[in-house]
Parts: structure tokens; C-alpha cells; sequence
């Protein structure tokens, strides 16, 4: 059973102080459509890092980079929409508005502020549970990145206007190629079983990342293995060098068979629980079953109570913080 054999790396109530137990997971993160990563703005270069290209192969190469930022903030967006499904968001405590994202109002009672953490609000900060890392591509950049050019169509949606001249103005677009491979190592710290259901869910869940993700973005995240221990697991960079590593010559092309991908994945991260700090590794039977147990935990038959069993377990520091706030305003009122 996962769950029995995770148990000595989960927590089983929210506190408030680390105790060192981490959970990590092998995220493979695979585009299904063209997709942009960029801050903002068209001509932008994508996002990618020279580094060295395996552990033994010592050659620089550039490779595509899905930063932190680009992972999460999706992701948390999935596991909010089911929250305010349910009605599990808070109002932030001055009352104006509705916990939101990258607002200074976080509402510092819902599962995702308990979660994810937020910085200061009203009440001081909380630290995320969740830690990502960039992901890397597998590949060079130079292989996976494509350029289109686009003339702009007039409202008849053609090319030409209405005394036939051609349209002149270009649009020129860099995107990253369908079938890319990105891996990234995902931690949780000190979480509890039905918080690591929530989080795992969302990486799950989340099929749309970076600019105009409703037109273009279309991934895929597989779980490739799961882990328990008082220490991180190694980077995302060191997996995708290892990785890189145990492909032929003549496979480090796009694109990259996923099955060849994944069974190289697997025997790197097979020796890691020989390395300081990783105690157990999930065997591919008990990580199915994870899987199927988050599933079940989000379907909609079991959402509506499987959410609020996770908000309610906060109650006790909901408690705390009520109780808290009100001293602090009955000392200001004494001065
Ligand atoms: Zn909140």
C-alpha cells in the first residue's frame, strides 16, 4: 500500500514547524501543441540556459528552461477552481474581496494559502509546502524550437483586402515544438496525505501552461516516480544530464520516442534510494494506485467532501490566528 509506506514522510496534522519529512516527485511534463513560455511580449527569445549536456558527456549545450513561476501558477489555478466550486475560498481578512492570486489579498485560511503560502498580507507570511524547480529539457533548445511567420488577415479572414492587395504586415513568433520533454523534480514538505492528494491532483489536472495558453500551451504531466525521505531528491538538471546520459547518439533527436524517454527516466531514478537521505521509492504498482487514489479523491462524486475534509483540517489554526488577532486588537485599544 502507498500510503502505508509513505507514512513515515507525511504529517498527520497541519503545524506550524517544519520536521524535515519531504515526499518527492519525477514530473515529465510533455507539449502536445506549439507552446510559448515568455514574460511578455511577441519577439521575445524562449527561455533557455547553457549548460553542460550529461554527467559524463561534458559538451555545453543550450537547453529549453520552464521556470518555476511558468509551473505553478497554473497549477494552482486548477486546485482553486475546484475550491471556489465548493466554496472553500475565504474572503482576505479586510473583507474586501475573495482570496485571489497574485493580489496582495490573500485570504490566509484556504487550502491553497495553507498550501502554497503567501507573502505578507494582513498576518505575516506563509512558506510554501510545495517547492518546483525549473524544468529542463531533455534535448538541445536548437532542436525543439520553430519560428513562424504570419502575415495578419484582414476581417474577410483572407489575405487580401477588398481591392485584392496583399497583406504586409508580419508576425513573427518563436514556439516550442509538440512532443518537447521537459522533467522537474517536485517537493513536499511536511504535507499531509490528503495535501499531497491536492497537490499531485493539480499537477494532474493542469493541461494548459505559458503565454496564450487558451490558443496554444497544451501539455501533459506524468507522475515517473515518487519518493520518500528527510532529504531532496537530486535537481531536475542532474535527472535530465543522467538522463541525457543513457541515449544513444543517434535517439538525441526530435523528436524523442517517449517510451525510450521514460525507460531511460526510470533507470536513472532507480539508484536513488541508495543516495543520502531517500528512504523508499514507490513501486510502479503502488504509484499506479496513488494515482487512482487521487483520481478518485477529485472525481466529482467525491470532490465536494474530500475538499472540505482538507479545509476543515485547518480549522484548529484558523482557531489560533481568530484568537490571535483579537488580543492584538484588544491592546491596541488599551493604548
Ligand atoms: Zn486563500
Amino acid at each position: 500500500m502507498f500510503i502505508e509506506k509513505l507514512q513515515p514522510f507525511l504529517a498527520t496534522s497541519y503545524e506550524n514547524f517544519p520536521k524535515g519529512r519531504t515526499i518527492g516527485a519525477v514530473v515529465l511534463r510533455t507539449t502536445q501543441s506549439e507552446t510559448i513560455f515568455r514574460t511578455e511580449g511577441t519577439g521575445e527569445p524562449m527561455c533557455s540556459e547553457y549548460v553542460q549536456a550529461g554527467v559524463a558527456d561534458t559538451a555545453t549545450i543550450p537547453r529549453l528552461v520552464m521556470t518555476k513561476r511558468k509551473q505553478i501558477a497554473p497549477e494552482r489555478r486548477k486546485g482553486r477552481e475546484f475550491l471556489r466550486v465548493h466554496e472553500l475560498l475565504y474572503p482576505d481578512p479586510k473583507g474586501n474581496s475573495i482570496c485571489s492570486l497574485n493580489t496582495n489579498a490573500p485570504c490566509e485560511m484556504c487550502v491553497d494559502c495553507f498550501l502554497y503560502g503567501f507573502a505578507a498580507g494582513g498576518e505575516g507570511a506563509q512558506k510554501s509546502r510545495v517547492w518546483t524547480e525549473d524544468a529542463f529539457s531533455v534535448l538541445p533548445s536548437t532542436e525543439l524550437i520553430g519560428d513562424r511567420t504570419i502575415n495578419a488577415i484582414f476581417e474577410t479572414g483572407t489575405m487580401r483586402d477588398e481591392e485584392g492587395k496583399a497583406s504586409t504586415a508580419l508576425n513573427t513568433s518563436e514556439y516550442i515544438k509538440p512532443g518537447v520533454h521537459f522533467l522537474d523534480i517536485v517537493t513536499f514538505k511536511d504535507v499531509t496525505a490528503d495535501e499531497l492528494r491536492y497537490a499531485l491532483g493539480n499537477v494532474l489536472l493542469t493541461t494548459r501552461y505559458g503565454a496564450v495558453s487558451s490558443r496554444v500551451g497544451r501539455m501533459e504531466n506524468q507522475i515517473l516516480g515518487i519518493f520518500g525521505g528527510i532529504a531532496e531528491l537530486p535537481s531536475s538538471l542532474e535527472l535530465v544530464q543522467g538522463i541525457y546520459d543513457k541515449l544513444a547518439t543517434d535517439q538525441r533527436e526530435h523528436p524523442l520516442n517517449t517510451g525510450v524517454l521514460i525507460a531511460a527516466t526510470q533507470n536513472v531514478i532507480s539508484t536513488w534510494t541508495s543516495k543520502r537521505g531517500i528512504s523508499v521509492q514507490l513501486s510502479a504498482t503502488e504509484l499506479d494506485e496513488l494515482i487512482a487514489d487521487v483520481d478518485r479523491h477529485l472525481s466529482i462524486d467525491d470532490q465536494a467532501s474530500f475538499l472540505k475534509r482538507l479545509s476543515e483540517s485547518y480549522e484548529p489554526m484558523r482557531k489560533v490566528k481568530a484568537a490571535s488577532k483579537k488580543k492584538g486588537k484588544g491592546k491596541e485599544q488599551e493604548a
